[in-house]
């Protein structure tokens, strides 16, 4: 009985190292493992053995069985692994590309901006989106019942806190907070309460200050200029025309040369040859009086400019809203 359990698996043993496919395999189960297997039939046979021999006779083919189903369940996985393998890997297919992120043109705009003015000296100050009246316009020289509020088209939190509607709030924190001189950027998301082409009701600002002694114009116009030149790469014409804001006095809005048509006109400058890009003054001495500082004793400039439009004129982008749409097509032109 020992011998024909011995015998029987050596023979499988051989039949099992000539096992190459599934098939093969299953009727390699079949034959020596299955119910009506020759194992099967010795192992029924060891109940007839005279008493004294059956423990051995079974500890054998329970020892024999054991190792011929480990043996069969690794051929199983073998042989799985191998047709996994065959279809998994194709070398002549093209490799998948893994499109790495990178930031989204808003920020990479504002992320230039800020490092153009940061060269110049300029410190970058953070504040909060949700501000106080008193900050977004009373000490910005715009009481309660100023018309100029109705430029805005404030969101109202509740009565005396909003949405900011420019990131200006933080000229007037930086100043309670120190003395001068100042210079400050303060880039931010602002909130207004207006949508379509050229208007978001959230959009980013970039705005910044600068507080000393004798400040002049022309000091704004330098910083300006340099600006300009280097965020659009060149020589580019600036010009000041007259306006109004309540925080500053005089006032500008700025323009430069259109780049597109180079001056002659076209559509994007509605043929005057100018673009408009921000807007500045000197800050008001009713502001500098607002933060406790002495208007004869101080002065200096302000001037506010949207990243948005900035980016759409140095991208040749028409639409604002495409910024936000989140088409990957748009998005990873950048
Ligand atoms: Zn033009």
């Amino acid at each position: 009985m020992l011998d024909k359990l011995q015998s029987l698996r050596q023979e499988a043993l051989d039949a099992l190292a000539a096992v190459k496919d599934a098939q093969a395999l299953e009727a390699f189960r079949i034959r020596y493992l299955g119910r009506k297997s020759e194992f099967a039939t010795l192992l029924r046979g060891v109940g007839k053995l005279p008493k004294e021999e059956r423990p051995r006779a079974g500890a054998l083919a329970n020892e024999i069985r054991a190792e011929l189903e480990g043996l069969y369940t690794a051929k199983k996985q073998e042989l799985a692994g191998w047709r996994q393998t065959r279809t998994a890997v194709d070398c002549s297919l093209p490799g998948r590309r893994t499109v790495p992120g990178h930031p989204h043109p808003v920020t990479r705009m504002m992320e230039e901006v800020c490092g153009i003015f940061e060269a110049m000296g300029f410190t970058v100050a953070e504040g909060p989106d949700v501000e106080l009246d008193f900050y977004n316009f009373e000490a910005l020289n715009i009481p309660s019942h100023h018309p100029a509020r109705d430029m805005h088209d404030t969101f109202y939190i509740a009565d005396s806190v909003l949405l900011r509607t420019h990131t200006s709030p933080m000229q007037i924190r930086a100043m309670e907070a120190g003395e001068p001189p100042l210079r400050m950027i303060a880039p931010g998301k602002v909130y207004r309460c207006d949508s379509d082409v050229t208007h978001t009701p959230m959009f980013h600002q970039v705005e910044g200050f600068l507080v000393d002694r004798r400040v002049s114009f022309a000091d704004l116009k330098g910083v300006l200029g340099a600006f300009v030149a280097q965020v659009f790469d060149g020589d580019v014409p600036l010009r000041f025309r007259p306006s109004f804001f309540p925080f500053t006095e005089p006032s500008a809005e700025v323009d430069i040369g259109c780049m597109i048509c180079r001056g002659t006109g076209c559509r994007v400058c509605k043929q005057t040859g100018w673009i408009e890009i921000l807007g500045a003054g000197m800050i008001d001495p009713a502001v500098f009086t607002s933060v406790g500082y002495d208007p004869e004793q101080v002065s200096g400039f302000a001037f506010g400019l949207g990243v948005e439009r900035i980016a759409m004129l140095k991208y040749g982008i028409d639409d604002l809203r495409l910024f936000y749409d989140n088409d990957l097509r748009f998005l990873r032109q950048f």
